[in-house]
């Protein structure tokens, strides 16, 4: 019964990842990094320094930072819920981290739903991005270099490097945080407040900067993203200094412009010689700067722009693409389709214009023509989890649901750490009448959620029900031991 639904959708598509377990070290609450913590929070120092001499936070430790900040983070900001954005800041972070070898932590990439320019890492692999920096990147190559800047604080362990007078910033963020943990009530819950907001003011020596431009530059451009990007990016801050002189852009306040920036970032382009820039089609950047504006209610504001840009060059292919998207958004259907088919005569090699036609479909209740589109992105990009996330809700239109729920298989396999795909799983075996199955996905939701009581709720349900020698039965044991070891 198991097997007949836990293979891939697609044979030939079969691609298994696995999903990575790492072993945990316990956590020491009263390790160096919690004096610290005292010594660095007002509530219980009465000096700041001078500093005690510190052991560098372990790798275990700071993916426990990790997991404490998201977990505090999800109260204080709002994400942005949105597929197709959680996945383009995905994938621009996969992409740069598929050229660095292997990695002590497991990324995470979040989009805070904030109008302010701003970007920021957090030890053992969260990166967070606003919507306000992207909307104002002009390319996915501009923000391809913030996000080499930002992977190298986390694979420097700048944090663990950053010394001096001026260490507020991550050390007291994160010891008010785990002190916050510790501690009791109303003030521990001031704490976190505090360490959340002082995100603003993460800020690294000049020296640690310089270095995560040099290697954030090295990188993307390894990973086939245009290193001009990372320049192209100072310039974009600078402009947004000079539209707004007075409220300057967070970003700009941990990382200020200087010429000795420009120059360094200039050289090591230089450096680099002739590259090979992969090109994958048109620019998602576009996209997704439409679809927050969507998401804004600009619909109108946005379909008449790009009517404008239509009319002007009936050939832009790209841009009938996004006219048609906007017009689905809008419940224009037939007036998308037309946009959407004449966009594919232009550009006949883009799977997400496939992708976003089988949505078309799927709404307009065209169904197998909607699968056809699928089939098409999905054997042009086979790799990409959206596909099959949207696949699967075809099916489910369908009531063929042991079908969706192999679509949704493929989707979490291809991007284990995404919570989307566990969480539509569950839905479906519970459907199926299968609770064991269900349970199961929805204690991996919440697992990547951070929400470890649930998921240990979640899974203590499962494996009552599936049984401790059920195939699943270890796996859930595997998990439930790391789950409470870590529980405080
Ligand atoms: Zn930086």
């Amino acid at each position: 019964m198991e097997d007949s639904i836990e293979r891939p959708l697609l044979g030939h598509y079969n691609l298994w990842v696995t999903y990575p377990h790492r072993p945990f070290r316990k956590w020491h609450k009263c390790s160096s990094w919690l004096l610290l913590a005292c010594l660095l929070t007002s509530s219980c120092a009465s000096y700041r320094s001078p500093l005690p001499s510190l052991d560098p936070p372990s790798e275990d430790e700071e993916t426990r930072i990790s997991r404490e900040f998201r977990r505090e983070a999800k109260k204080h900001f709002q994400y942005v819920n949105n597929p197709e954005i959680e996945r383009y800041i995905v994938r621009i972070g996969q992409r740069i981290l598929s050229v660095m070898g292997p990695q002590p932590f497991d990324y995470r990439f979040f989009v805070v739903a904030d109008s302010q320019l701003n970007a920021f890492a957090v030890p053992g692999g969260s990166i967070f991005f606003y919507t306000g920096l992207i909307e104002r990147a002009k390319s996915t190559s501009e923000i391809a270099g913030v996000m080499g800047h930002e992977i190298i604080h986390i694979k420097g362990r700048h944090m663990a490097r950053h010394s001096g007078p001026d260490a507020i910033s991550l050390l007291s963020l994160v010891g008010m945080l785990l002190l916050a943990r510790s501690g009791a009530g109303a003030q521990a819950a001031g704490a976190v407040g505090q360490a959340v907001s002082a995100t603003r003011q993460i800020a690294y020596s000049r020296q640690l900067e310089m270095e995560a431009d040099t290697l954030g530059v090295r990188y993307m451009a390894s990973a086939g993203y245009n290193p001009a990007g990372s320049l192209g990016f100072l310039k974009t801050l600078n402009e947004e200094r000079a539209l707004n002189p007075i409220d300057l852009p967070a970003y700009m306040m941990t990382h200020p412009v200087t010429q000795e920036r420009v120059a360094n970032v200039q050289l090591v382009i230089r450096s680099l010689g002739e590259l090979e820039i992969k090109s994958d089609g048109p620019d998602e950047l576009k996209k997704m700067q439409m679809i927050l504006r969507l998401e804004r209610q600009e619909t109108d504001k946005v379909i008449e722009e790009y009517e404008k840009i239509v009319a002007q060059n009936p050939e832009n292919g790209e841009a009938l693409h996004l006219l048609a998207f906007a017009q689905h958004y809008k419940g224009q259907l037939s007036q998308a389709r037309k946009n959407y088919q004449k966009a594919k005569t232009l550009n006949p090699e883009d799977p997400a214009l496939y992708r976003d036609l089988g949505r078309l479909y799927t709404t307009s209740g065209d169904f197998s023509t909607a699968r056809a589109s699928f089939d098409r992105a999905v054997a042009m990009d086979p790799k990409e989890p959206l596909n099959y996330l949207y696949l699967g809700e075809l099916l489910e239109k369908e009531n063929d649901l042991r079908t969706a729920a192999g679509a949704y298989l493929n989707a979490h396999r291809l991007s284990p750490l995404w919570d989307k795909p566990p969480a539509r799983l569950a839905l479906i075996y519970a459907k199926l009448d299968r609770l064991g199955d269900a349970y199961y996905y929805r204690a991996r939701s919440s697992m990547l959620q951070d929400e470890d009581e649930r998921a240990i709720s979640e899974f203590e349900k499962a494996i009552k029900i599936l049984g401790e020698n059920s195939p699943r039965g270890q796996t859930i044991k595997d998990e439930l031991k790391i789950l409470r070891s870590r529980r405080r």
